[in-house]
C-alpha cells in the first residue's frame, strides 16, 4: 500500500517532491528541534491520485488521513471536535515550488457551536470569550470561501455593516458579543447561498478542507503562476495539516512573517513584520498595516530572543536567506513555515556574494542559486536621475518590488490588461490586491497599492515578476467605486499619468522619464563566476550598431543573428529597396539594388567595429517581399511617381505579391532562388564591409559568417551559395586580402532537420531558426498562435507557449536529430541556436545538452543566457 501520509516526525528536507517544500521544511525544523505544532503532510501523490480518481479522494488515503488524526490528537493532547480538550486544525497547500498565495489555507478548522461553547464554558475570561468568536466567525468565511467558493465579499459586507452600526474602524475593536453575532450572521449567510446548514462535523470539514486545497492546484491563477514559473502541473501540491497554535488568542499573542535578510536588497538585516492579536493571513492580506519586526522585541522579549536564535538556525542549517512564518501564543514562539525567501534579482546576487564571502557557498552553488528569469529586472529602467531631482513625491509608500514605472492610472486588473493589450502604460492603483489580480499586474507597468506591507500579496507577487510596486500608501483616499483617488490634495482620474519609485516608495505625480539601468557590483561578480564554469557561447541577435554594443556591454560574445531585412525600414533606404521589388527587369533591379548597397555595407562595418573582431552572423533577406510595399494610397502615388509607372501598375505588383500564407511563401532563400542579384549585393555589403574593418584593424580576425534562411532542400542551399561564393570569392581577390569567410544555413524547416546530413555537407555553420522551426512543426502560425493558445492551457494541451519555452519533445527532437545527422558529416560543423528559445533559461539548457556550441538572445536577455548556460554545466557536475 503506498504511504500517501507523513507526520512532521517522519520527513525531512529531501522530500521535498513528495511533501512539497512546506511539508518537507515542517519536517526539517521538526527534526532539528524547532517549535513546530506536530501535524502531517499528504502527499503530492495523493494529489496527482485525487485527480486520477476523478477530483476524489479515496477510502484508502482518508483512512490514512484519520490515521494522521489520531496520532497528531495524541501528540498534543487533544481531540478532533472534542468538548473538554479540543483540537483545531490549519490546513495549508505547500507544492514543490514555493507558489505565494495562489493556492488556499482554511484556518480554525474543528470549530462548530458545541465546541465553541465548550470552550467558552471552560474559559471564564471575556477576552478568550471574544478570541473564541472571532476564530469561529473566521473559520466560517475561509471555509465558505475556499472550500465551498461563496466568495468573500458577502462576508466582508457583514463585517462592514457591524463595523458601521457600531461606529469602529478595525476589527479589533469589535466584541465579542458583535462577534458572537457575526459568526451567527455568516452561518445564515452560508445557508442562503448554498442552501444547507454550515457543517458541523470536523472530519467533514477536514476532508472537504483537504479536498479544496487539492482542488485549487487547478485554481486560474495557480495555472498562470505556474506558467510564468515553469512548474510543470504534474507536480500536485502537498496538504499540510497542522494543530493551531492562535496569534488572536490575547494581546500576549500575535503572528508575523520574516527573512533573515532584506529580501529587496539583499542586506544582512533581520526584516518582518509582526501585529499583535491577529493570525497569519492578517499580515499577507495586507488587511491591517503591521508594526516592523525590531518592534516585537518591546512587546515580547522573550519569543523574540528565541526568533532570533531561530533565524540563525534556519541560516546555518539551509545556507541560504529564509523567509519565515510565526505565530506566539501566550508569549511562546511557534514556527509555522519556513522556506528559501524569495527575493528581488538585486538582492539575489547580494546574498549569493555574501553567502560565498561568509563561507555558506561554493562559487557553483552561489552561481547555481541565482534564477536568470529574474536577472531581467536588474536590466528595467530607473527614473532618470535629473528628472527625478526635479520632481517632488506627492506621496509614499512602501518600496516593495524595485525599478521605476511610469504609466496611465487604472483601478482594475481587468482594466490593466485591457489598457496593455492596446498598447498603453499602465499603473494599476488598488486598494489592495488579490490574488485574482495577477494578469492584470502583470499588464502593468507598476503597481500602487492603499495597504498591505513588505509581506503583501501584491509586493511578493510584483518582486516575483519583477514589476515595480509601491505599497501601503495610507495617505491614499481611494474611491474604487468611480475610478478616483487623492493623494496630498490631487485627485486622480482614471486615465491621469502616475509615476511610481519601487526602490523608495515615492509616489509622484505626471510622467517622469526613465532611463537604462546600469549594472555593477555583485552583478558583474557573479556573472563572472558564470563564464568560468558555462560551455556554451552567448551570442546575441542584434540588427542595429546600437544593439550590438549594449549586447557586448552585457558580455555578447558575438552576433547570432543579423536580420538584414530590419535595416530597410528606415525612411531614405525603403525607398531604394521598393524599387528593387518594383523593377521588371534584371537590370532594373540590379541598379537599384547597387543604391541599398552601400547602406548594407556601412551598417555591416559598424556592426563590424561593434563587435571588435568578435563572429558576426549576417543572414541574407528572409521575409516576404509584400511586408515593404506600401499600403496607404498617397504612398502608393509616391512610389508610382518616384518609379515613372502608374499607379495601377504598381496596384497591381502589389496585389501580384499578396500570398495566403505569407509564412510559407516567397520568402527566406527562395528570394535568393528567384533574384539571385539579391544575395550577390548582400555578399558584395558583407565582404567589403569585413575588408574595410579587416585593414583599419589588422589586430582583429574578421571571418565573415553568411547565412542563408529557410532552406529545406540541399540544392537551395547549393544554388545560393554558389552566387555568394562566386562574389565574396571576387571581392576578396581583388582587394588583394587573405580572408576566409563562412557559408551556413538555418535549420527551421523541419525538413532541413531531417536531411541534415545532406545539409551539412554544404554548411560550414548550422543555426536553429526555432521560431520558423517551432511554427512548421506544429504548424501553428507564430504570428496568430496567441489565439488560441490560451484554450490549450485550459484544456492542459499545452502548459507553455511554445514559441517562448522550446518543445523539447517535438521541436527539440527535430534539433537532436539535425545534430546528430549533421556532426559526423561536417565534424568542423558549428551549431547555434538564435529563435527567441536563445534567451530562454531551459531552452538555454536544453541546447547544453544536446550540444550545440551557442545561443543567440536578445541583448537585454544575454545575462539570462549566460547564467543558464553556466547553471546547465554546474548541474552536469561542472566543476
Ligand atoms: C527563427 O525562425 O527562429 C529565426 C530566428 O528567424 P526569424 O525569427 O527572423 O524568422
Ligand atoms: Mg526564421
Amino acid at each position: 500500500m503506498a504511504k500517501w501520509v507523513y507526520m512532521f516526525s517522519e520527513g525531512d528536507m529531501t522530500m521535498r517532491n513528495l511533501l512539497g517544500g512546506k511539508g518537507a521544511n515542517l519536517a526539517e525544523m521538526t527534526s532539528i528541534g524547532l517549535p513546530v505544532p506536530q501535524g502531517f503532510t499528504i502527499t503530492t501523490e495523493a494529489c496527482t491520485q485525487y485527480y486520477e480518481d476523478g477530483r476524489k479522494i479515496n477510502d484508502e488515503i482518508m483512512a490514512q488521513v484519520m490515521e494522521g488524526v489520531k496520532k497528531m490528537e495524541e501528540i498534543n493532547g487533544k481531540k478532533f471536535g472534542d468538548l473538554q480538550n479540543p483540537l483545531l486544525v490549519s490546513v495549508r497547500s505547500g507544492a514543490r515550488a514555493s507558489m505565494p498565495g495562489m493556492m488556499d489555507t482554511i484556518l480554525n478548522l474543528g470549530l462548530n457551536d458545541e465546541v465553541v461553547a465548550a470552550m467558552i464554558a471552560g474559559n471564564p475570561d471575556p477576552k478568550f470569550e471574544r478570541f473564541v468568536y472571532d476564530s469561529y466567525r473566521r473559520f466560517i468565511q475561509m471555509f465558505s470561501d475556499v472550500v465551498m467558493e461563496v466568495g468573500k465579499k458577502y462576508f466582508e459586507q457583514l463585517i462592514d455593516q457591524m463595523k458601521a452600526e457600531k461606529n469602529v474602524k478595525f476589527d479589533v475593536e469589535l466584541t465579542a458579543a458583535d462577534l458572537k453575532k457575526l459568526a451567527e450572521q455568516f452561518k445564515a449567510e452560508y445557508k442562503k447561498q448554498l442552501g444547507e446548514d454550515f457543517p458541523s462535523d470536523p472530519v467533514q470539514q477536514l476532508k472537504l478542507a483537504i479536498e479544496a486545497v487539492f482542488r485549487s492546484w487547478d485554481n486560474p491563477r495557480a495555472n498562470v503562476y505556474r506558467r510564468d514559473n515553469d512548474i510543470p502541473y504534474s507536480w500536485g501540491t502537498a496538504v499540510n495539516v497542522m494543530p493551531m497554535v492562535f496569534g488572536n488568542l490575547n494581546d500576549e499573542s500575535g503572528t508575523g512573517v520574516a527573512f533573515t535578510r532584506d529580501p529587496a536588497t539583499g542586506e544582512k538585516k533581520l526584516m518582518g513584520e509582526f501585529l499583535i492579536n491577529a493570525q497569519g493571513e492578517d499580515v499577507v492580506a495586507g488587511v491591517r498595516t503591521p508594526m516592523p519586526i525590531a518592534q516585537m522585541e518591546k512587546e515580547f522579549p522573550d519569543a523574540y530572543a528565541d526568533f532570533i536564535k531561530v533565524c540563525d538556525i534556519l541560516e546555518n542549517h539551509y545556507h541560504d536567506m529564509q523567509d519565515m512564518e510565526f505565530t506566539v501564543e501566550n508569549k511562546k514562539l511557534f514556527m509555522l513555515q519556513c522556506r528559501n525567501g524569495k527575493r528581488t534579482a538585486q538582492a539575489a546576487l547580494k546574498i549569493a556574494c555574501d553567502l560565498v564571502d561568509e563561507g555558506h557557498k561554493t562559487e557553483a552553488e552561489a552561481v547555481a542559486m541565482i534564477d536568470p528569469r529574474n536577472l531581467d529586472t536588474l536590466l528595467h529602467p530607473q527614473f532618470d536621475a535629473k528628472a527625478l531631482k526635479a520632481a517632488t513625491p506627492l506621496g509614499k509608500g512602501l518600496g516593495a518590488s524595485p525599478g521605476a514605472a511610469c504609466g496611465k492610472v487604472v483601478f482594475t486588473a481587468e482594466d490593466a490588461e485591457e489598457w496593455g493589450a492596446r498598447g498603453e502604460k499602465v499603473v494599476l492603483v488598488r486598494l489592495e490586491t488579490s490574488p485574482e489580480d495577477i494578469t492584470g499586474m502583470k499588464a502593468a507597468q507598476g503597481i500602487l497599492t492603499v495597504r498591505g506591507g513588505m509581506t503583501s500579496h501584491a509586493a511578493v507577487v510584483a518582486r516575483g515578476m519583477g514589476t515595480c510596486c509601491v505599497s501601503g500608501c495610507g495617505d491614499i483616499n481611494m474611491d474604487e467605486e468611480n475610478k478616483k483617488f487623492t493623494l496630498a490634495g490631487k485627485e486622480f482620474h482614471e486615465g491621469d499619468y502616475i509615476s511610481i519609485d519601487g526602490s523608495t516608495g515615492n509616489i509622484y505625480e505626471g510622467e517622469i522619464p526613465t532611463v537604462d539601468a546600469s549594472i555593477a557590483g555583485e552583478f558583474g561578480r557573479i556573472m563572472a563566476w558564470a563564464d568560468k564554469y558555462r560551455r556554451l557561447k552567448v551570442r546575441t541577435n542584434a540588427d542595429t550598431p546600437r544593439d550590438a554594443k549594449k549586447a557586448r556591454e552585457l558580455g555578447a560574445e558575438g552576433i547570432g543573428l543579423c536580420r538584414t531585412e530590419h535595416m530597410f525600414f528606415e525612411e531614405d533606404r525603403i525607398a531604394a529597396f521598393r524599387e528593387m521589388i518594383c523593377a521588371d527587369t534584371v537590370e532594373e533591379r540590379v541598379a537599384a539594388l547597387d543604391k541599398i548597397l552601400p547602406y548594407q555595407q556601412g551598417d555591416f562595418e559598424q556592426l563590424y567595429e561593434a563587435l571588435e573582431g568578435c563572429p558576426v552572423v549576417i543572414r541574407f533577406l528572409d521575409p516576404p517581399l509584400h511586408e515593404f510595399v506600401p499600403t496607404d494610397e498617397e504612398d502608393i502615388k509616391k512610389l508610382a511617381a518616384a518609379q515613372g509607372k502608374s499607379v495601377e501598375s504598381i496596384k497591381a505588383l502589389i496585389a501580384s505579391l499578396h500570398e495566403f500564407n505569407p509564412m510559407m511563401g516567397h520568402r527566406g532563400c527562395r528570394l535568393a532562388v528567384t533574384y539571385p542579384e539579391i544575395a550577390v549585393m548582400q555578399t558584395k555589403a558583407v565582404i567589403r564591409a569585413a575588408i574595410n574593418v579587416q585593414k583599419a584593424h589588422p589586430e582583429w580576425k574578421i571571418d565573415p559568417e553568411i547565412m542563408i534562411p529557410l532552406v529545406g532542400e540541399v540544392k537551395e542551399l547549393k544554388y545560393v551559395k554558389k552566387f555568394v561564393v562566386e562574389t565574396a570569392d571576387a571581392e576578396i581577390a581583388a582587394a588583394g586580402i587573405d580572408m576566409k569567410y563562412q557559408v551556413g544555413t538555418m535549420i527551421e524547416i523541419p525538413r532541413a532537420a531531417l536531411t541534415a546530413d545532406e545539409i551539412a555537407k554544404e554548411a560550414d555553420f548550422f543555426c536553429f531558426g526555432t521560431n520558423d522551426l517551432t511554427q512548421m512543426t506544429y504548424g501553428f502560425s507564430r504570428d496568430d498562435a496567441g489565439k488560441f493558445l490560451s484554450a490549450y492551457y485550459d484544456a492542459k494541451i499545452l502548459e507553455n507557449d511554445p514559441f517562448a519555452k522550446l518543445d523539447q519533445v517535438g521541436v527539440g527532437k527535430l534539433m537532436k536529430m539535425a545534430m546528430e545527422l549533421g556532426k559526423p558529416v561536417n565534424p568542423a560543423l558549428t551549431v547555434g541556436i538564435c529563435g527567441e528559445h536563445g534567451g530562454d533559461p531551459s531552452s538555454v539548457e536544453f541546447c547544453h545538452k544536446i550540444g550545440l556550441d551557442y545561443v543567440s538572445c536578445s541583448p537585454f536577455r544575454v545575462p539570462v543566457a549566460r547564467l543558464a548556460a553556466a547553471q546547465a554545466a554546474i548541474a552536469e557536475g561542472v566543476k
